[in-house]
């Protein structure tokens, strides 16, 4: 493990991974398919590059799925259920990581909210002065 990695796993320890760079933003998303996997309102995760980011244990567990219309491949540990980290289904660079696969501090706070058009009806959006983006984030 070098030094100053941010690590992070499952629920039942089988995937662990080690991030080599902090991430410089995170956000909410507000999708419905983010309040499908995760069981809440929405998720929170940081985004990073795909190069930052090792399995450093249990890559065979880790199980990805696309949705039929396109999107980012949604992974998650196969034997515990815990989401991880989605990423660019065509190798590109994009990522993210869910803020709650982290064991410790990960340093970046949320600093906007995607696709609220999507909001949940049964849980408002906080009043939390966050940048809102309608659907997918701008820039
Ligand atoms: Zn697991
Ligand atoms: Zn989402």
């Amino acid at each position: 493990m070098s030094p100053d990695a941010l690590t992070g796993g499952c629920l039942c320890g089988a995937v662990r991974f080690e991030l080599t760079e902090p991430p410089a933003i995170a956000g909410y998303c507000h999708c419905t398919r983010c309040q499908r996997r995760t069981g809440t309102s929405s998720s929170a995760q940081a985004l990073v590059d795909r190069g930052a980011l090792t399995i450093v244990q249990g890559e065979q567990l880790v199980q990805g799925w696309c949705h039929p219309d396109g999107g980012m491949e949604k992974c998650f540990c196969r034997s515990c259920g815990a989401h991880l980290f989605s990423r660019a289904p065509d190798g590109g660079a994009r990522m993210t990581v869910r803020l709650s696969a982290f064991d410790a501090d990960p340093g970046v706070r949320p600093s906007f909210r995607a696709f609220v058009a999507d909001a949940a009806s049964w849980e408002p959006i906080p009043d939390d002065g966050l940048e809102r983006f309608e659907e997918a984030r701008a820039g």
